[in-house]
Formats: structure tokens, sequence, C-alpha cells
């Protein structure tokens, strides 16, 4: 599939980039290096380990929504 746009990072900046651009009528391809928003956890959060193991992708800052979506 062919695209208009593609878009990497799917933080507030990225998801409305791609809303502008779907309102538009443009094919919008967006790219993320983290998880979707539902596999989002972070190890503290949930207990497992007390302080930071350097995730590959961290949950808190990475995936759908970026560090907007899991901050607080
Ligand atoms: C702890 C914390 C609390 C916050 N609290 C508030 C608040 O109360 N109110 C407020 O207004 N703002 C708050 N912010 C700030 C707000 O979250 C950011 O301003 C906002 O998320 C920035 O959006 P962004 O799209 O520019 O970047 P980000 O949200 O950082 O999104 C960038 C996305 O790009 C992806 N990405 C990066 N590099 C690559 C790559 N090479 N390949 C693929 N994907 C990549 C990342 O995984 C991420 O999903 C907080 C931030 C933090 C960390």
């Amino acid at each position: 599939m062919k695209y208009d746009a593609i878009i990497v990072g799917s933080g507030p900046a990225g998801v409305f980039a791609a809303l502008e651009l779907v309102e538009a009528k443009k094919k919008v391809l967006i790219i993320d290096k983290g998880k979707l928003i539902k596999e989002r956890t972070c190890p503290i959060i949930a207990g497992k380990v007390d302080s930071c193991i350097n995730c590959p992708s961290c949950s808190g800052v990475s995936g759908w929504g970026g560090a907007g979506s899991a901050s607080d």
C-alpha cells in the first residue's frame, strides 16, 4: 500500500499530525517503537522490580500516545 505520509512516533504530535492529514483525505501510516496501549506496563508499577531495568522500549514514554498516555 502507498501512503501520502509516514509518521514516526505516535505521541500527541504524531497522532494529531495524522488527524490533520486524514481530515485532508491523505493516507497515513504511523510507526512507533513502543507497544500498543493495552500492552504498555512498567515493571516497577507492576511491582516486579524495585528500580528501572531499562526496558528496550519504555512503556512509560513509548507506544501509542507517547509520553502523554502513561506518564500520569
Ligand atoms: C512523567 C511525565 C509527565 C507528564 N505530564 C504532563 C502533564 O501533566 N501535562 C502535559 O501537558 N504534559 C505532560 N507531559 C509531557 C507530555 O507527555 C509531552 O509533552 C508529550 O507527550 C510530547 O508529545 P510528542 O508527541 O512530541 O512526543 P512523545 O510523547 O515523546 O512521543 C514520541 C513517540 O515517538 C516514538 N519514537 C521515538 N523515537 C522513535 C523511533 N526511532 N522509531 C519509532 N518510534 C519512535 C516514541 O515511542 C513515542 O511514542 C509529561 C511527560 C512526562 C514524561
